[in-house]
């Protein structure tokens, strides 16, 4: 099993690193192979996706990728700035469908801001579309505009093939869970949401078995703080999925717990953390880890065919917080706050 592993900028290096370790006690055979991405591939090679880096993650099995970007890039011209590698391996790879699990852990219930009520028994999945919409739509840019001045401008753009495909994706999730879909759109302001409707629509009479609903994406930012327990399998556009998952997130007690995966049509994968680099607090050896660990169980599952160790693993993480063990961003008194390392060592030793 060779993994391309790209740890990139900020937090992403401390807790790949530790990721690692978890791994290495599973007792697999995994190839390990690293390379520079983001700001760490331009520092390497100009370019924050290398060459050489893409031609890792095409030949490897999988990718555990951690994150990119730091400010002090931000003045860098767009094709030159961290967050293109994640952009570019999304669209090399054909990483069409982002899979973001949103549980509640009964034990982080009191980090959540939500009333423990409200979340508690949580399991959703968003299943975000990664590779279209405005993100890659063409035309965009800033240009001069004929009443002086400029405007900055990018295209929603979705093919009938690109809403197919991901709805499929969805549908077939949700057999394998509670049977429910929501697809989130703004059909009733946008074109392009129109015809995701319409499609949705269509590719549901192929699952007789799945309670297929449309919502608009205003009300489901809503509905995800008011009763969040409602949605079993939720399925949007690049640009809903980005916002909505990361309100999910904060469901669940903290942006560092959430995994994701992001898939092409034979279920090779890239599996990250939800999260940033976090400027705010790399080098410090605070960051949750977990986010990372269970994107790596992610990995064991969908691209290694490894689901026993992927819910060992899923095991491990679960009997740290029921043993106490807290990272900043989700202590709470009471509980014993630890590092980075000591998190990822507390799994390793439940394992
Ligand atoms: P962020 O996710 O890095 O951080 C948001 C907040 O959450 C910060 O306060 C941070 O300290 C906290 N946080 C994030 N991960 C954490 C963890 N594992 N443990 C504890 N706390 C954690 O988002 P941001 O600050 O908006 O962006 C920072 C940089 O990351 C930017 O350059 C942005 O473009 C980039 N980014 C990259 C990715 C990616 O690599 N896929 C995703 C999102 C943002």
């Amino acid at each position: 099993m060779k993994i391309a592993v790209l740890p990139g900028d900020g937090i992403g290096k401390e807790i790949i690193a530790e990721t690692l370790k978890v791994l290495g006690r599973l007792g697999l055979k995994f190839e390990f192979e690293e390379a520079p991405v983001g700001g760490a591939g331009y520092e390497a090679s100009g370019h924050p996706l290398p060459q050489k880096t893409l031609a890792l993650a095409k030949q490897a099995d999988a990718i555990l990728f951690g994150s990119v970007g730091d400010p002090k890039y931000d003045n860098l011209e767009s094709s030159r700035r961290p967050e293109q590698a994640i952009l570019g391996l999304r669209k090399e790879l054909a990483l069409f469908a982002n899979l973001r699990p949103a549980q509640d852990y009964e034990e982080l219930a009191d980090a959540s801001s939500l009333r423990p009520e409200v979340v508690a028994g949580l399991d959703i999945l968003i299943v975000r579309e990664l590779t279209g919409d405005i993100y890659f739509g063409e035309p965009k840019g800033i240009r001069q505009h004929a009443t002086g001045g400029r405007e900055g401008f990018d295209t929603m753009r979705y093919t009938e093939a690109e809403i197919r495909r991901i709805a499929r994706v969805a549908f077939e999730a949700a057999r394998k869970r509670g049977k429910k879909v929501c697809s989130v759109d703004k059909a009733n302001v946008l074109e392009t949401s129109r015809l995701w409707r319409e499609i949705v629509t269509q590719e549901s009479k192929q699952f007789g078995d799945i309670e297929l609903s449309h919502m608009y994406v205003d009300n489901c930012a809503m509905q995800l703080v008011r009763n969040p327990k409602q949605f079993d399998v939720i399925v949007t556009g690049n640009l809903f999925g980005d916002i909505l998952s990361d309100e999910a997130s904060m469901l669940t007690g903290s942006i560092g717990m959430l995994p994701s995966a992001s898939l092409d049509a034979n279920n090779k994968g890239l599996y990250e953390p939800i999260h940033g680099s976090a400027p705010d607090i790399a080098g410090k050896g605070v960051a949750n880890p977990l986010a990372t660990i269970l994107s790596a169980a992610l990995m064991l599952r969908h691209s290694l065919n490894q689901g026993a160790a992927a819910q060992r693993l899923e095991r491990a993480v679960k009997q740290t917080l029921r043993d106490g063990y807290r990272t900043a961003d989700i202590y709470t008194a009471g509980t014993r706050k630890v590092s980075t390392a000591e998190m990822a060592k507390a799994v390793a030793e439940r394992l």
